[in-house]
């Protein structure tokens, strides 16, 4: 029997892409390579995957202590991720890097769009979250 399904979009990853979530960011959320992202922008692409996927213990343990959240809570039930855009990434030293990226949400069909510049600390050989400020477009209030 010939297979009817010929999808032309792939299971791709969360984070936008191409490749499987099991080629892609889940290596840095389980297993050997855990916790062991080379570089920000890819931190936080599994960051951005890690929320969408509730992998909660991984958001937490990639943000930096000093800024931490005692805890988060999983996403609201119909929370739709839509997609991550990353924008620019700047390299300050080999242990300072900031990330800018867009990431889009729907819940009960209202659009949400964060715009984030966030900077990343490496300790220990290990990329972690700081904080970000957000990018607010000056007049159109959208
Ligand atoms: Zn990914």
């Amino acid at each position: 029997m010939k297979k009817a399904t010929n999808h032309t979009q792939p299971d791709s990853c969360p984070c936008g892409n191409n490749a499987s979530y099991e080629a892609c960011c889940k290596r840095w959320h389980h297993g050997s390579e855990r916790l062991n992202a080379p570089d920000a922008p890819t931190l936080m692409r599994s960051r951005y995957t890690a929320f969408v996927l509730n992998e909660l213990a991984y958001l937490l343990e990639t943000w930096h202590p000093d800024t931490r959240p005692t805890h988060l809570e999983p996403n609201a039930p119909g929370v739709k991720w839509l997609g991550l855009q990353l924008r620019n990434h700047t390299q300050q030293d080999t242990t300072h890097a900031t990330v800018e990226f867009v990431a889009r949400s729907r819940l009960n069909g209202q659009a949400n769009r964060l715009h984030e510049v966030s900077r990343f600390i490496r300790e220990n050989g290990q990329w972690f979250y700081v904080d970000g400020d957000f990018v607010q477009k000056p007049s159109n209030n959208r």
